[in-house]
């Protein structure tokens, strides 16, 4: 598996409510984590047991380290990662509200540095599959997915109109209902399965889709037939990331021959377990504990 896209690191102040514009308010006690959808993803499936590249660049500085450190720990093999000194690395600074609710400025600093020539030497050509988000720049992804001969997994967030070619080389396209919505070019959201589906079905150049619908699960939309695969339940704490185990589990499933929908079904309990847990990758799933909720 080699996902190629960002790393940031989360600064988390939990308040009680939300500044308004030009107001100060007293938060509680912060905390630094590592997160960036990329290296999230690398963690998910690090974790799930796949054999696990990331190709990203972070700056010189405390941030990086940190970020670095927290993919070694999960066995992630670092060569195609870049410490650049050019720009700082990538900072979301998070601020979350009593009910979970949050508002995030992303600083992208060294993940808008990285180049299509970051690929060389990845060995991205041999990769089995390519995973694949949008904080890194569009070219970039472009030209990963153009680059790679396996399987090659979007999840197209945060969400930007995607140009066809890009569309076209993806086999598997995973949205959730907003980035299904700007994609197709839709002025709402989804608000049922079947509008997701009928969404799903207009951007016709994609064969294979999931879209991620948070509690309600997810719909597989498989060369135009439907499958939905409802969430599986738990009481969740902290949805931040279960899109990304979303994406890592359904990218191991499929690399090691799953079908779509059985990919769909076994990735629905590593984003429930990270759901239930709090925080980005500390509450990523082992192989281990999706296998006792999923037996194999
Ligand atoms: P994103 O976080 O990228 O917006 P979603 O909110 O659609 O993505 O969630 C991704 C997946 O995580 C869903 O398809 C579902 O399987 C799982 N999930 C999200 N929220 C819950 C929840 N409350 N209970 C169980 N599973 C959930």
């Amino acid at each position: 598996m080699l996902v190629v896209g960002s790393a940031n690191a989360d600064i988390v102040v939990p308040v009680e409510r939300h500044p308004r514009v030009g107001e100060t308010v007293i938060g509680g006690d912060h905390y630094r984590a590592a997160g960036g959808k990329g290296a999230n993803q690398a963690v998910a499936c690090a974790r799930l047991g796949a054999r696990t590249r990331f190709v990203g660049r972070v700056g010189d500085d405390d941030h990086g380290r940190l970020l670095i450190d927290a993919l070694t720990h999960d066995g992630i093999e670092l060569s195609g990662l870049r410490v650049t000194d050019d720009a700082p690395s990538g900072l979301a600074l998070i601020v979350v509200g009593p009910d979970g609710d949050n508002s995030i400025v992303v600083s992208p600093g060294a993940n808008a540095r990285l180049s299509r020539g970051d690929l060389d030497g990845t060995g991205i050509e041999g990769a089995g599959a390519v995973l694949l988000q949008l904080e890194v720049p569009l070219g970039t992804v472009e030209a990963a997915a153009s680059r790679a001969r396996g399987l090659v997994v979007l999840n197209p967030a945060p969400a930007v109109p995607l140009p066809s070619a890009l569309l076209a080389r993806t086999d598997v396209l995973v949205p959730n209902r907003g980035e299904l919505a700007v994609l197709a070019g839709a002025n709402d959201e989804p608000a049922s399965i079947d509008e997701a589906a009928d969404l799903a079905r207009s951007l016709d150049v994609v064969d294979r889709m999931v879209i991620t619908l948070g509690a309600d699960g997810a719909v597989v939309v498989e060369h135009g037939t439907v499958t939905h695969v409802p969430a599986h339940s738990v009481v969740a704490r902290d949805t931040t990331a279960a899109g990304d185990a979303f994406c890592g589990a359904l990218s191991v499933a499929l690399l090691e021959g799953a079908d779509l929908v059985a990919a769909a079904r076994w990735a629905r309990v590593g984003a429930a377990l990270a759901a239930e847990r709090v925080g980005a990758q500390p509450s990523l799933p082992t192989r281990d504990e999706v296998a006792e909720v999923a037996p194999a």
